[in-house]
């Protein structure tokens, strides 16, 4: 097969087509000279709370802070614990030990790469102050046992919601479920900014003020300071690239839907549906597919050959958080959360952006068949049908 080039995410294709818009909305901010807070952020936190269906929109500086911002709010303190599962973005466990607290973590439910509801449920103690989950990949972790565990001991839940914009859990949307919902703006998250950016999401106004409140280093008026809180102000340029593009939204998690679906089809004529597991899809939740992660038993092989052929590919995430160094002293051993640690060692996410063409696609699949008809001549492990 001759060297093609697929990359992994094309973001000139999604920014280039709204480069007139963007470069009109970042000279309106020039104009203005408003670049901290302003008509820009007020305009967006209400186009965003009207989008995803939510009360209150908190326009922060990033993913990560929305999530230590949420356990701000909610007084997360050195000694606390908070329940979450062990194989995310680093963001979501570093939130939790910034703040002295003591991340307790979850094995994942091997079908979904979510926390697994039943483990969480024995995992929570007198000390524990708040649940975590996140909804990996793009689609909602299983909420309902989640909520019904955190209602009967009355603890709050935030949900990392970074990978799940647009995302739904029995019709309702993701962010919009637990006391807070996380999102972030990454340029390659499914929203994505110029830059760095996130959003903080909630229905309690108690809460959404104290989270504003402290959003400005607990300020209010000017200098008068209530509580020690940060900076974690979204820029008035994030905001307005945002505004450009947050209309967007729906068109491209159509788009990588129908990407997900044509994937589904072209593994199952290409007979690769036995050797690649390929992402799940509950009929209760709608998956926006920020990544399509395929699973296989020799993983690193497979991210060789296509590395090989120029098509680009990514492991999220090669390490547990129980197996990170920077927390050894949480005295996790190896083996604590064997579904975690062989999705660590299966998955392997393949192109799935909402510009992606078909060609590519195709390509893309018959790279991974290509891969395990080389491996049927020397290994047997492998039945590829017809
Ligand atoms: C991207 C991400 C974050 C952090 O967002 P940033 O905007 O990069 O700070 C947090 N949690 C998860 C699950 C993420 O994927």
């Amino acid at each position: 097969m001759a060297a093609v080039k697929i990359p992994f995410l094309d973001l000139q294709a999604q920014n280039g087509p709204l480069r007139e818009d963007t470069l009109a909305a970042i000279a309106r901010v020039c104009d203005s000279q408003r670049f901290i807070m302003g008509p820009e952020i007020d305009a967006l936190e209400d186009e965003l709370a009207a989008l995803l269906g939510i009360d209150h929109a908190i326009a922060v500086s990033s993913g990560t802070d929305a999530v230590l911002l949420a356990l701000m709010a909610l007084g997360i303190t050195a000694g606390d614990e908070v329940v979450t599962t062990t194989y995310s973005f680093f963001a979501t466990a570093g939130a939790i030990v910034r703040l002295g607290a003591r991340p307790v973590l979850v094995d994942i439910d091997p079908v979904t790469f979510n926390i697994d509801p039943e483990h969480l449920a024995a995992s929570i103690t007198p000390r524990t102050r708040a649940i975590l989950p996140v909804h990996l990949f793009g689609l909602s972790a299983d909420l309902d046992p989640i909520m019904q565990h955190a209602d009967r001991h009355g603890i709050p839940v935030v949900e990392d919601a970074a990978q799940a914009i647009g995302a739904t859990y029995k019709s309702r949307p993701v962010g919009a479920i637990g006391t807070f919902g996380c999102f972030s703006f990454f340029p390659s998250k499914n929203l994505g900014a110029f830059g760095d950016a996130g959003l903080l999401t909630t229905s309690d106004a108690r809460l959404a003020k104290r989270a504003r409140l402290l959003r400005t280093h607990g300020m209010e008026p000017k200098y008068y300071h209530h509580l020690v809180g940060g900076n974690f102000r979204m820029d008035a340029l994030q905001a307005a690239v945002l505004r450009v593009k947050a209309p967007r939204l729906a068109g491209w998690t159509r788009a990588r839907r129908e990407n997900a679906s044509r994937y589904r089809t072209l593994f199952r004529e290409a007979g690769l549906d036995g050797p690649v597991t390929l992402p799940v899809e509950p009929p209760d939740r709608l998956h926006i597919y920020h990544q399509f992660v395929i699973r296989t038993a020799d993983r690193d092989g497979l991210k060789r050959h296509l590395d090989e052929l120029g098509i680009g590919n990514e492991i999220y995430y090669p390490v547990p958080f129980h197996r990170q160094s920077c927390f050894a002293d949480l005295g996790y051993a190896h083996g604590s959360f064997p579904h975690a640690e062989r999705a660590a060692a299966e998955s392997l996410a393949i192109p799935i952006y909402a510009e992606l063409s078909i060609a590519q696609q195709e390509t893309v699949v018959r790279a991974i068949g290509g891969f395990f008809e080389n491996r049927e001549i020397s290994d047997f492990r492998f039945q590829i049908s017809d």
